[in-house]
């Protein structure tokens, strides 16, 4: 079964909201990158995730549990997901992106912290 992709999460749309303010453009679900990240500047090389805790595996929260019942479906499902963002963010370093991942637990936080890094950057000559 594959995986449902949803675009357009309540978490997804904080973080847009949150970049916009920032003055960051981004492309929304690029295909034509690895992963196809949720938020992605090829010019600047950046792309962000914005995961589920729960498909995710976010270490060490609360949301990341597992099902009792059909837990080896489950624990197969959510390493073939963890082995699938390593490699997509693998491939993007690879390409000289910098990569964050940003967890619904904590989008607010986390969007405005990463949202400054990347406005700081783009003032920097050659930026
Ligand atoms: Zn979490």
């Amino acid at each position: 079964m594959a995986r449902v992709r949803q675009s357009g999460t309540a978490p997804e749309l904080a973080v847009r909201k949150i970049f916009a303010a920032n003055g960051l453009r981004y492309r929304l679900n690029n295909r034509s990158l690895p992963g196809a990240p949720d938020l992605a500047n090829r010019r600047r090389r950046w792309a962000v995730f914005v995961h589920g805790c729960f498909w995710h595996r976010h270490s060490g929260c609360s949301r990341a549990t597992t099902p009792k019942a059909n837990a080896e479906f489950w624990l197969s499902k959510f390493a073939r997901n963890t082995e699938r963002d390593q490699e997509a963010v693998r491939a993007l370093r690879a390409m000289g992106y910098r990569v964050a991942t940003i967890w619904e637990c904590d989008v607010t936080n986390s969007a405005r912290r990463i949202a400054r890094a990347l406005r700081a950057r783009q003032r920097e000559p050659g930026g």
